[in-house]
């Protein structure tokens, strides 16, 4: 008997890796359906998605958005749904058994809330959910019994190649960093990068927040709090080695000193698919690994005074309590003002560590604090950029 396709909710299906997300989906062969469809802008895109994929419902997340736009080019038998309930509601629905959690910063975390809270498996792009509420989050996840995997691709690698050891066994594991594209720039080089530079990712074509947070290496700050709530490891057990061609995703380093890689090219069809699809491994669309042609892979250590947000992602995946949150939400402003032309490139790790240092820390708080101090976060910034 042919078995069930699995039924996917995408959240942010209209951007990077909601878009990834769909071509996995369009590859499988109809193991994989796509039930859900949200986006926040952009609803033409969301409209042409709904009518090439016919899912059950499509979500406009954003009232104010969706307000005077045209839905009459939904395909029958869509459902459109409007508002960030709805973003809920099909995130927490019976029929649906892998949400893919891909909208950008912590208006994420509603919706995963949402999936987790109905034991729903979660396969999570959204890395700032946990950078915001790490703990609150994994323990929600144990209670419910649902299931949070990766999709972070350096997140995905190290969660592949856990399953080489028992846990016990394993000393560290290191996260691979591309550099981004200023990693030969000078300290005074940095302070004239330009918007237009910041956007042009020599390795991934990712969403303009991730893109600038790869710039500045916050997106590997994030990413080692991601990991510390994920895998539940020590902050000394996380390490961070440059590595430009971004083939190896990222390793495990056990006990006896033996060190298990994943890699690929870069490519975050694979980490989708390999969330979607698990425990299994299928073909798919995922651009694979030219073994004929010479290849050469470097790694060098991160320089920690050229790229500040290193030492931040440190600091508050040490202290935890309400260091992410603030973390998080502040880079948030200030990538954003970044973008409006603002706040200048080297200034967006200050502005962080300015609002970080100065906020109300508590080392238990509870979700409602973190939302509120998400909230206050963004205020700071905007103080401190006047
Ligand atoms: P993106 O900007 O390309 O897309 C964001 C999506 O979220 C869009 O569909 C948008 O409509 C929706 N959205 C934005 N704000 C929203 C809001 N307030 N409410 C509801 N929906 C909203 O971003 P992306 O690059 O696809 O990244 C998505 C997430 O995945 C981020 O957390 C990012 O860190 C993570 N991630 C991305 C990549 C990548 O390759 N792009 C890799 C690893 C992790
Ligand atoms: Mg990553």
């Amino acid at each position: 008997m042919a078995e069930r396709a699995k039924q996917i909710a995408i959240l942010g299906s209209t951007g990077s890796i909601g878009r990834n997300g769909l071509e996995v989906i369009l590859a499988s062969g109809g193991r994989l359906q796509a039930i859900a469809l949200t986006a926040n802008s952009r609803l033409e895109e969301l409209v042409a998605q709904a009518r090439r994929f016919h899912p059950r419902w499509v979500v406009a997340a954003s009232t104010a958005v969706a307000k005077g736009f045209d839905f009459s080019g939904l395909p029958a038998g869509t459902e459109l749904l409007v508002g960030p309930e709805g973003v809920e509601q099909v995130a927490s629905s019976a029929e649906v058994d892998v949400v893919l959690a891909a909208i950008v910063g912590s208006a994420g975390l509603r919706g995963t809330w949402a999936a987790l809270e109905a034991g729903k498996t979660v396969a999570l792009a959204n890395k700032e959910t946990l950078v915001t509420a790490g703990p609150l989050v994994m323990e929600l996840a144990r209670r419910r019994g649902s299931c949070l995997l990766p999709v972070d691709s350096e997140h995905s690698a190290v969660f592949q190649a856990l399953q080489a050891g028992r846990r016990s066994e394993v000393r560290r594991i290191v996260l691979t960093a591309s550099g981004g594209p200023f990693r030969r720039h000078s300290r005074e080089q940095l302070r004239q990068v330009t918007v237009e530079e910041a956007l042009n990712h020599p390795n991934w074509d990712m969403g303009p927040k991730i893109t600038v947070d790869s710039a500045t290496m916050m997106n590997k700050a994030l990413e080692i709090i991601e990991a510390r709530w994920l895998f539940d490891l020590s902050p000394d057990q996380i390490d961070v080695v440059v590595h430009p061609q971004s083939v190896i995703h990222s390793m495990v380093e056990y006990v006896d000193g033996s060190v298990v890689a994943q890699l690929s090219p870069p490519d975050m069809k694979l980490p989708i698919q390999y969330a979607l699809s698990w425990p299994h491994r299928t073909e798919g669309p995922a651009e694979r690994i030219d073994w004929k042609q010479a290849m050469c892979l470097e790694f060098e250590p991160p320089d920690l005074e050229r790229f500040p947000a290193l030492g931040l992602g440190y600091e508050a995946a040490r202290r935890g309590g309400t260091a992410g949150a603030v973390l998080n939400a502040a880079n948030e402003a200030a990538v954003a003002a970044f973008l409006e032309r603002r706040l200048p490139f080297h200034k967006i790790v200050p502005a962080c560590r300015a609002v970080l240092a100065c906020h109300n820390y508590d080392a238990h708080p509870s979700l409602s604090q973190l939302l509120e101090l998400d909230g206050w976060a963004r205020k700071e910034v905007a103080h401190w950029i006047q």
